[in-house]
């Protein structure tokens, strides 16, 4: 943090952290005096805590801990510390192309994606994405990201994939897919069995592995995508043994209480991307539906081709959306809300504990807990004014924290973000593939079917006729 900083003074100095050069891998880290979101099972939240790591796992948690002599300091003071966030969803590969799809509807991403330009996506391209797209989750404090990779056209962009996962200090899982074949097609070729066997057969808890089917089969599948997949796919599954405590369903938005009572009998879960459901059209965010029917829940910001891709954003939306559907649902029915039944707790248990179990995860990552890899998160920020008073903490990581409040990041014991900068993290090549990625498919679209692309047409806006007119004059005042 500081220049003058020495190994020697990282301990016991209130207010200085160390440097960045001392947080060397191994090294034991405690942070000090935070406000401590547990996410244990009984939502412990402490106040003044602190956190020991040695190794890649939370060796104690508790105030005034005794540590190992050498152990890095970190000042907690004003600050949220929590389990490491979990994104159960993303489609990290069109990363390179960010922003592009923010006025589109589904029917424009699948037109795009599927039908025209998904095709073009070289390994190098999807190499861009997953890179950029891996960068920016541990930035944000999202130690788990579920890449649902449904570019792989070949074993050559799934090799390119997972080149750019391991580059990043990340947790990931791969969800393999591709959108050009059907599954029955790619998944039984030797070229992708050799693949598998050749990049996870480690047993490495940093990367696993998924298969990413659409209308078919688990281990994740879009289910409940209005116009897309609905209660035929929830049935055939279930009829063919397919759903099991293990399989997400993706987004779950439009199903029949009959959907929702197999998902429910067959313990699995729902990965609920409010931005994405909010703006594509897959249907009402379901947070609503899904606890009528007990079925438990993860967040996923789903691609930043359109949306944000951080969990503060799914959070907020999530519990905003939620509540305004309550709110119209009871006004429908002339009644008041006075009592809201999703709470900000209870979002923040679904970005972090929700995650972990909906990947099976749970023993491993998701929350505070001596014994636990150690995936931690520090929000605090001393120089914004938007950190203090710090009265209700889930309600502030919710509605009041963002990215920019993210200081300190740690994934397996290792930190990867220290005092608001990314560790070990080679973002100038990062951009520089972006941009390759990007001029090369400016390059096949052309500029007609780019800017098209970008900026579908707006239907005709009908304005209502006004039986009142209002004119103004400086001398008479409002005349009718
Ligand atoms: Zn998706």
């Amino acid at each position: 943090m500081t220049a003058a900083s020495s190994p020697d003074q990282v301990s016991g100095q209130p207010g200085v952290g160390p440097a960045a050069a001392d947080l060397t891998p191994g090294r034991p880290i405690v942070f000090r005096n935070a406000t401590m979101l547990t996410m244990d099972d009984a939502h412990h939240v402490l106040h003044g805590a602190d956190l020991l790591i040695t190794g890649d796992r939370i060796a104690a948690v508790g105030p005034g801990l005794q540590v190992p002599e050498g152990t890095a300091e970190i000042d907690a003071t004003g600050g949220i510390l929590m389990p490491g966030m979990i994104d159960t969803h993303r489609h990290m590969w069109q990363t390179a192309m960010r922003g592009y799809g923010a006025d589109w509807t589904l029917t424009q991403y699948f037109v795009w994606n599927y039908l025209q330009w998904g095709k073009s996506f070289r390994p190098q391209d999807i190499y861009a994405g997953n890179l950029l797209s891996a960068i920016e989750a541990i930035d944000a404090g999202v130690t788990t990201s579920v890449d649902w990779s449904h570019g792989l056209q070949t074993t050559d962009h799934a090799d390119a994939a997972v080149d750019a996962l391991e580059e990043v200090p990340g947790r990931f899982v791969l969800a393999y897919g591709n959108i050009q074949q059907g599954p029955w097609e790619w998944s039984a070729t030797p070229e992708f069995r050799d693949f598998v066997n050749r990049r996870f057969s480690s047993g490495n808890d940093m990367l696993g592995f998924q298969m990413a089917f659409d209308l078919g089969a688990p281990v994740t599948t879009h289910a409940g995508v209005r116009g897309a997949t609905g209660d035929d796919g929830i049935r055939l599954m279930y009829e063919n043994g397919f759903m099991t405590p293990s399989t997400i369903y993706v987004h779950a938005a439009t199903l029949s209480a009959d959907s929702y009572h197999r998902i429910a009998a067959t313990g699995g879960s729902a990965s609920v991307s409010t931005e994405s459901e909010q703006s594509a059209g897959q249907g009402y965010p379901p947070t609503w539906k899904l606890r009528e029917h007990g079925i438990a829940v993860s967040l996923s910001m789903d691609t930043s081709v359109w949306w944000s891709a951080d969990l503060f954003s799914a959070m907020r939306a999530t519990l905003s959306a939620d509540r305004a559907r309550e709110h119209l649902e009871a006004h429908g029915q002339d009644e008041t809300v006075t009592h809201h039944y999703l709470r900000a707790e209870q979002v923040v248990d679904w970005a972090t504990r929700g995650g972990a179990k909906a990947l099976g995860m749970d023993s491993l990552t998701g929350s505070l807990e001596p014994g636990k890899k150690a995936d931690v998160v520090l929000i605090k920020n001393d120089a914004s004014p938007v950190m203090f008073p710090l009265l209700h903490p889930y309600g502030h990581v919710v509605f009041q924290a963002g990215r920019g409040d993210v200081h300190t990041v740690v994934v397996n014991g290792r930190v990867v973000k220290y005092d608001h900068h990314l560790m070990d993290v080679d973002l100038g090549k990062a951009r520089q593939v972006t941009e390759q990625t990007v001029d090369y498919l400016q390059g096949e679209l052309g500029p007609d079917a780019w800017n098209e692309g970008m900026h579908p047409e707006i239907p005709e806006a009908r304005v209502l006729e006004n039986p009142y007119t209002y004119t103004y004059t400086e001398d008479q005042g409002p005349v009718s």
